[in-house]
């Protein structure tokens, strides 16, 4: 039996409006009462943030509110930023980094998730950094390089003592929003090659604790098997996590993976 109690989180993207995360938010935490063995956070956009906070609060629900993006410098003249503070004081608890969209479609440098990464651990939040290979890279047979880069780098000057608020989503991007998914023995394969990095920066009692999510099309249909895998631990969802049945769905196929495991 594993002792990683496995993790899902929901990533909205720019979707939803007011009326229709206060719909998701609802459904979500009336779909996962009562299912335990298993942790979930939703990320909604910025602005819905209190909204989807008072939500999970006045039902008592344990799902965490997640942002799916921060700056790191504390306050000042960052047009357009928003900063650990702010997103403490919406009640925020797990912040992504490095998601590949900001890294391919918004250009975010390698250095910057790290300082990101870096300021949301030294701010006490939980912190799900996002790596993952382009195809072109899959194709070259370099997933390996680029994730273990992406790690190192993203991972820079964090102390080991962090490592408790850490989670890494694998997330192939050739697989992100596109429909296909990374066999489980990809997954696997990539997923293990992390912990080893992770062994090798942090040692095994450390790194043997820390959550690595799959992400990359993720449906109710292919979880299953996916979180079957021994260094899977769960996954990051981006358009599934839309619909209330197939977000819980998938949630709880990571609660039957951990109980089998
Ligand atoms: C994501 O946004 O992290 C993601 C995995 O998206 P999708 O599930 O749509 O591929």
């Amino acid at each position: 039996m594993t002792e990683r109690k496995p993790y899902v989180g929901g990533n909205w993207k720019m979707n939803t409006n007011r009326n229709s995360s206060a719909d998701l938010t609802r459904g979500v935490v009336d779909g996962l009462l009562n299912v335990d063995g298993v942790e979930a956070a939703v990320f909604p956009p910025f602005p819905y943030l209190l909204l989807v906070r008072s939500i999970l609060r006045d039902r008592g629900s344990l799902v965490k509110l997640g942002a799916q993006d921060v700056y790191f410098e504390p306050d000042g003249a960052f047009t357009g930023e928003v900063s650990i503070a702010m997103l403490k004081d919406c009640g925020v608890q797990v912040v992504l980094t490095g998601h590949s969209e900001r890294r391919h479609v918004i250009n975010e440098p390698e250095e910057l998730v790290n300082f990101k990464t870096r300021a949301v651990l030294e701010g006490g939040l939980e912190c799900i950094l996002c790596v993952g290979e382009t195809l072109a890279q899959r194709e070259a047979g370099h997933q390996d390089i680029v994730c273990s880069r992406q790690v190192k780098t993203g991972l820079a000057e964090v102390p080991g003592d962090h490592l408790e608020r850490l989670t890494i989503a694998y997330e192939p991007v050739w697989a992100i929003g596109t429909g296909k998914t990374a066999t489980p023995e990809d997954a696997q394969a990539s997923h293990a090659h992390i912990r080893e990095l992770l062994q090798h920066l942090y040692g095994a009692e450390r790194a043997n604790k820390v959550r690595i999510q799959y992400g990359g099309s993720l449906k109710p249909g292919n979880a299953p098997e996916i979180f079957a895998k021994p260094d899977v631990d769960g996954g990051l969802v981006g358009g599934a996590s839309l619909k209330a049945a197939d977000f819980v769905s998938i949630v709880k196929a990571a609660a039957a993976s951990a109980r089998a495991k």
